[in-house]
């Protein structure tokens, strides 16, 4: 599990435009998992070796004509709650506002790490101006940087990873971890519950522990495993707090400390866009994943209901699309052990090595069968492939010019992958390597 950088402050200073230069380095990588477009509020970034994960608060906003400060109050409150560091950005062309104090007073009352930016600090006179939020009061230093250029960005990074509490990687003997994610209201802790087997007031929730995760060992029906389960799934949202930030934002964490991620929709709403930004953060992440249809005993039904529903989903998620779905009613316990079936067989696709002896028998036929094209008259010829020893399931196709094999063709590799074992609800990563 990573530590998570929450860019928090007013519209306009500069958020978005730091975000992308963090995670910058890494988009070439994160674009190669397969269907990562929709979100771009989420992503990881790692500076010396040190991989977090960088949340824009801004980005959740609708259009920043129309936040208002109780939105921006909210979200930072939000970011406190969830998040290792907080990078707090203040524009040093426009000097001190309103807001930004409102924001700042806020901030002084936590205790997890600020880093104050001053952002868009382009030159020396800039950087000289950025003393001035020395009177904010966060912290000991202001680091100047400018977003666009790059300058100052080092030293902040340096300062923030640097700081961070080493996070004890998760035992690697240990069982599956499953855990069950989705927006507020779609059954989580009836699901949960239903699972255990106990009622819901049993399941309380502790001030000051919003940021432990509980792994509760699940040992029924024949299986084993544990159920990670942090505030997202006990901790109930106020009123008003159905956006998508919130439930994005609680995710995040038992996101990371999955191996497999139930993602549940509400049969009666659809598939909306704060699902798909939960089903991006689970790609995002590499966990493997199942999408369960709850309260499917409050739809109408005729013959063909449930699979013009699966459908509908399968489109939306694509590309990346070879995921279960499975129909329940945590109400009626419907289907709930499918659930759990489907999520250990998804927890063994991703844990699947194949030798690289087989490998390169079915994908060589498969690469001659469809070579790659060529580009500026130069063939492309991919010698051999083999799957990396990483926790997912990631393969490295050797050949002479990596460069020039593009997506659509690292997308036929993984679909012949997949074609040809098992790895149904598992993100696959496809790299190029010179030889
Ligand atoms: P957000 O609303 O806080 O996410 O702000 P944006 O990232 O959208 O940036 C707002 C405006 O400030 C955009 O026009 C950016 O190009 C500009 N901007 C961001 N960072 C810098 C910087 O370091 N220097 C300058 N000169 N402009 C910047
Ligand atoms: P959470 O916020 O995702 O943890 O959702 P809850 O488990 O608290 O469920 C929200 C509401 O939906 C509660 O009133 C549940 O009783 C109801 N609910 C959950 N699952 C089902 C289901 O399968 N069918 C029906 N009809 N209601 C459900």
């Amino acid at each position: 599990m990573s530590n998570i950088v929450a860019i928090v402050g007013r519209p306009n200073v500069g958020k978005s435009t730091l975000f992308n230069r963090l995670i910058g380095s890494r988009k070439a990588i994160v674009n190669e998992t397969a269907g990562v477009t929709r979100d771009r509020n989420y992503g990881k970034a790692d500076w010396n070796g040190k991989e977090f994960s960088v949340i824009d608060t801004g980005g959740y906003s609708f259009n920043s004509e129309d936040v208002f400060d109780e939105e921006i109050r909210k979200q930072v409150m939000l970011a406190i709650d969830e998040a290792d560091a907080i990078l707090f950005v203040l524009d040093v062309q426009h000097g001190l506002t309103d807001l930004d104090e409102a924001v700042a007073r806020i901030l002084r009352r936590t205790t997890k790490k600020v880093y104050l930016v001053a952002n868009k600090a382009d030159n020396s006179d800039l950087i000289f101006a950025a003393n001035e939020f020395y009177s904010v009061g966060i912290g000991d230093v202001v680091y100047p940087i400018s977003s666009v250029n790059g300058s100052g960005t080092g030293d902040l990074l340096d300062a923030v990873v640097g700081d961070f509490e080493e996070k004890p990687e998760e035992e690697d003997n240990e069982l599956p971890r499953l855990a069950f994610v989705g927006r507020p209201n779609v059954g989580k802790s009836s699901t949960v519950n239903a699972l255990i087997g106990i009622e819901r007031n049993i399941v309380t929730d502790v001030a000051g522990t919003t940021r432990d995760s509980i792994h509760t060992r699940f040992q029924k029906f024949g299986h084993d495993f544990m159920m990670v389960d942090t505030a997202g799934v006990r901790k109930k949202p106020k009123v008003n707090e159905d956006l998508e930030f919130y439930s994005v934002m609680r995710s995040i964490r038992t996101i990371e400390t999955a191996d497999v991620c139930v993602l549940i929709l509400d049969a009666t709403r659809g598939v909306e866009a704060q699902d798909l930004s939960i089903f991006d953060l689970i790609i995002k992440n590499r966990k493997g994943v199942v999408i369960m249809v709850n309260k499917w005993d409050l739809i109408e039904k005729e013959t063909n209901t449930m699979k013009e529903f699966e459908q509908e989903i399968r489109n939306k998620i694509a590309p990346f699309n070879d995921v279960p779905i499975i129909f329940t009613s945590a109400l009626s316990k419907q289907r709930l052990l499918n659930v759990l079936e489907s999520a250990l067989e998804v927890y063994e696709n991703r844990v699947r090595k194949i030798q690289t002896s087989e490998l390169n028998k079915v994908m060589q036929d498969a690469i001659a069968a469809f070579t790659p094209p060529s580009v500026k008259g130069k063939f492309i010829k991919i010698k051999y492939v083999t799957q990396l020893p990483t926790l997912a399931p990631t393969f490295a196709f050797y050949c002479n010019l990596p460069q020039y094999i593009k997506d659509p063709y690292k997308r036929y590799l993984e679909n012949q992958i997949r074609k040809n074992w098992t790895f149904t609800g598992v993100p696959i990563q496809i790299f190029m390597r010179k030889k």
